[in-house]
Parts: structure tokens; C-alpha cells; sequence
């Protein structure tokens, strides 16, 4: 299943991406509802969007769902409540948040001179297993960021219990 977000729904958007789910990010190509409402229709995706009136018109040409949640938490579980989407595992399903490419798991040794040069030194020391994004090229691994997102996984699975 793929997803195509809305211009105000950026956040969801890369979120859905780090959980594995692919999903298009409409300020990437246009603002034009039309527009983005014909890119849905043309990568068979559903439109993610909290306008009720794109919402109504989107219905007759696409699948749609409104958002209703003003809240990061909330937005996330009700797409995956709505679509029966389980968490996948982090980062093995991961999409890049960037770019909507997917990711490969790379060791330290299998990074190019160039990739070593943009990551900090105390990182490539303390790091083994690296990811890279096969469509950009963006290199990922576990830091602090990880662990906020870890911390957000466990509040979004207590919203959908
Ligand atoms: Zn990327």
C-alpha cells in the first residue's frame, strides 16, 4: 500500500516513511489540489489529507482518507488503525524520510571514503552497522534520533490498543 500525503501533512508523511510505508509527499511536485489529486490517481495511491473539501472531491477519482488527528501520535495511529497496518520493524523496513527511496544495511567497512568524511568522528567509532538509502544516498544509523523514534513507536502503540 502506498500513500500519497497532503501539502500540511509533511510530518505524517516522512513518520510513515521510518515505519516502512511508502508515501509520496505532495509538496515534492505541487500545491495544486488537481494536481495532486491526478498523481494519486497515476501512482495508485491514497491520498492522505485533513481538507475537507479535497477530501470530497479526491473520493470521486481516488481512494482517500481524512485526517482528523491534529497531533503527530494521533495522525500516525489512525492511518495505521484505518489501513490495518502493523508497525514494522525499525530500521530493517525503514524508507528514507528524505526521499521515499529504501534503505540497505551497509557495515562501517562497506562505507565510500566520501560517506566516512560527512559522518562525526565519535559516530563511525561507536557505529558498526550504517544504512543507506539507495535512491539518495542520505546515510542513517542508530543515535539519539533513534531512540526519540523508539520513544514514539511505544506512545502510537498505545494509542492503537
Ligand atoms: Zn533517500
Amino acid at each position: 500500500m502506498k500513500f500519497l500525503a497532503d501539502i500540511m501533512l509533511k510530518k505524517l508523511c516522512r513518520w510513515l516513511r521510518l515505519l516502512g510505508i511508502s508515501c509520496i509527499y505532495a509538496g515534492d511536485f505541487s500545491e495544486d489540489d488537481d494536481e495532486i489529486i491526478k498523481e494519486a490517481m497515476r501512482k495508485n495511491a491514497v491520498l492522505l489529507t485533513m481538507d475537507k473539501k479535497m477530501y470530497k472531491k479526491a473520493t470521486d477519482y481516488v481512494k482517500a482518507f481524512l485526517v482528523t488527528n491534529d497531533d503527530l501520535d494521533g495522525q500516525i495511529a489512525e492511518v495505521l488503525k484505518r489501513f490495518k497496518i502493523k508497525i514494522s520493524e525499525v530500521p530493517a523496513k525503514t524508507i528514507c524520510p528524505l526521499c521515499n527511496g529504501k534503505l540497505e544495511e551497509v557495515k562501517k567497512d562497506e562505507l565510500t571514503k566520501k560517506e566516512k568524511e560527512k559522518i562525526f568522528p565519535h559516530i563511525l567509532e561507536t557505529h558498526e552497522i550504517f544504512w543507506r538509502c539507495k535512491k539518495c544516498g542520505q546515510i542513517y544509523w542508530k543515535g539519539t534520533h533513534w531512540k526519540n523514534m523508539e520513544k514514539r513507536i511505544e506512545k502510537i502503540k498505545k494509542l492503537l490498543n
